[in-house]
């Protein structure tokens, strides 16, 4: 290790996709990089930030690209840093949101590599919000849970039965491939006129959203031909968007 270098690692969270929606303390920890490391769900975009010779890696998990494990990421989040100083760890939303953000902070922090979080506007309550749904409203959401749609062992998270039994705000993170599977749950707890809405790629120029209920979701989302990174939002506070009426007043017209 060069005795001048002074290792750090800033763990920082993108925000949704638009690179204005970076924090501003996230723009100065980039100015002071000697090397980004950015992810598949980041804007490319916001490397402007950081100074032309800083080294940027692409370490993004996207399939069918050459890719990167969780070990090779941390091992490289180190190597760099031990040998040319800050490291910024660039992640899509906020790092801590199904980020595996503490991974990283604890394979630092077993190096004595000091390391320093930055939160990002989560995808999980941002998206939502730049569809002017809020996840909670008084007298419609209580609360909101933000489920993953894939676990590890493949199997649907026990959290959503008990958030289908609910009347919380869900959204469901990584959920569009398993959404036929989610969507029997709600049915199962006897929600099939339930608002829901899918969303992908919010806050860019892809942006694609669905409005529909639970009943009917499946073959909205086929027919949009709507793609990953999407997320799945159940909760009567979709009802709040204005092309929900469009929703019911096709019920009408059916009955
Ligand atoms: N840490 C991130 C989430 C990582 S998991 C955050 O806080 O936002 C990745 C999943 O997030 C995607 O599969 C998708 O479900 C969701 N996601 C991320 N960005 C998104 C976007 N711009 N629009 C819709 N969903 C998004």
């Amino acid at each position: 290790m060069n005795k001048n270098i002074e290792p750090k690692v800033t763990l920082l969270g993108a925000g949704p996709g638009d690179p204005d929606l970076l924090t501003l303390k996230g723009v100065k920890a980039l100015q002071t990089a000697d090397v980004v490391l950015y992810d598949a769900l980041t804007n490319e975009a916001l490397l402007d930030h950081a100074p032309a010779q800083a080294i940027k890696v692409y370490v993004g998990k996207r399939s069918g690209e050459h890719s990167h494990s969780q070990d090779a990421i941390n091992q490289l989040m180190i190597d760099y840093a031990l040998n040319y100083g800050h490291v910024v760890r660039l992640k899509g939303g906020d790092p801590f949101v199904f980020g595996r953000g503490y991974e990283e902070l604890d394979f630092a922090a077993s190096y004595n590599v000091p390391v320093t979080v930055i939160p990002g506007i989560s995808s999980s309550i941002g998206v939502p919000g730049l569809q002017q749904i809020p996840v909670t409203h008084r007298g419609l959401s209580e609360s909101f849970w933000v489920i993953t749609g894939t676990t590890t062992n493949g199997e649907i998270s026990e959290d959503i039965y008990q958030a289908a039994n609910s009347k919380a705000t869900v959204v469901i993170l990584m959920g569009l491939k398993q959404l036929s599977k989610i969507v029997e749950v709600f049915k199962v707890a006897g929600k099939q006129q339930l608002p829901a809405a899918v969303v992908q790629n919010g806050s860019t120029a892809t942006e694609k959203l669905v409005i529909s209920t639970v009943e009917n979701i499946v073959a909205k989302v086929k027919e949009e031909g709507i793609q990953a990174p999407a997320l799945l939002i159940f909760g009567e506070v979709v009802s709040l968007h204005p092309s929900f009426k469009n929703v019911i007043a096709q019920y009408a017209a059916i009955s």
